[in-house]
């Protein structure tokens, strides 16, 4: 049997892997490296965890003494929002622990309607893989089954998220992408009214 590692902490955060699902395939992505990272990693769920599963994991992990809880993991944890939303709800009435989702972007189109307002008062702050101002670029890298629709609708959704969440960042990685790209997306980020980050390679 698998490992099934829902939660686990880096520094002064504990993060929660709720799914394998998600709907890029980016070339980037660890997702692709092969049947031993798949098979093995702990962080490839064995089954998708139910809302009481991930309560179980938090209580096991402590959660109360982090700073910060974030969805994140090996897949794209909007694919499980009904247990993201519950959980995300558990952590704001039982802690004083912020909680941020990171996330491709891509949920309106997951669920075909706009799931932002489901996130007020739940979360504190969203992170969306921008990955390149140029959406060429982007259908190429991260090649989403939505095909074309996908990156005009990631930035809808930063869009329509800073409505309902208060800090709201498009990132980038550093050196994966030309200084004048990150111009370009610096100046997205300025017309949606979110911020703009440039995370460390790793
Ligand atoms: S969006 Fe994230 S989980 Fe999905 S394929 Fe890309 S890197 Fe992997």
């Amino acid at each position: 049997m698998k490992q099934m590692n829902i939660a686990y902490a880096v520094k002064d955060g504990l993060y929660l892997n709720l799914t394998n699902r998600c709907p890029c395939a980016c070339t980037f992505c660890i997702r692709n490296e092969g049947d031993g990272v798949y098979g093995s990693s702990p962080l490839w769920l064995e089954h998708e965890p139910d809302f009481e599963e991930v309560k179980a994991a938090l209580v096991a992990a402590d959660y109360k003494k982090y700073k910060e809880i974030i969805f994140c993991g090996y897949g794209e944890p909007t694919e499980a929002l009904d247990v993201l939303l519950e959980t995300a709800r558990f952590i704001k009435e039982t802690s004083d622990a912020k909680v941020r989702l990171n996330t491709n972007g891509l949920a309106n189109l997951i669920h075909q309607k706009d799931v932002t307002p489901l996130f007020k008062g739940l979360l504190d702050a969203v992170s969306i893989s921008l990955n390149t101002s140029k959406a060429d670029v982007y259908l190429n890298t991260c090649r989403p089954r939505f095909k074309e629709e996908a990156f005009p609708a990631l930035l809808e959704f930063a869009r329509l998220v800073k409505n309902h969440v208060p800090s709201v960042t498009m990132t980038t990685v550093s050196t994966t992408i030309t200084h004048e790209d990150e111009d370009a997306c610096q100046k997205i980020c300025d017309e949606l009214g979110v911020k703009y980050r440039i995370r460390e390679f790793n």
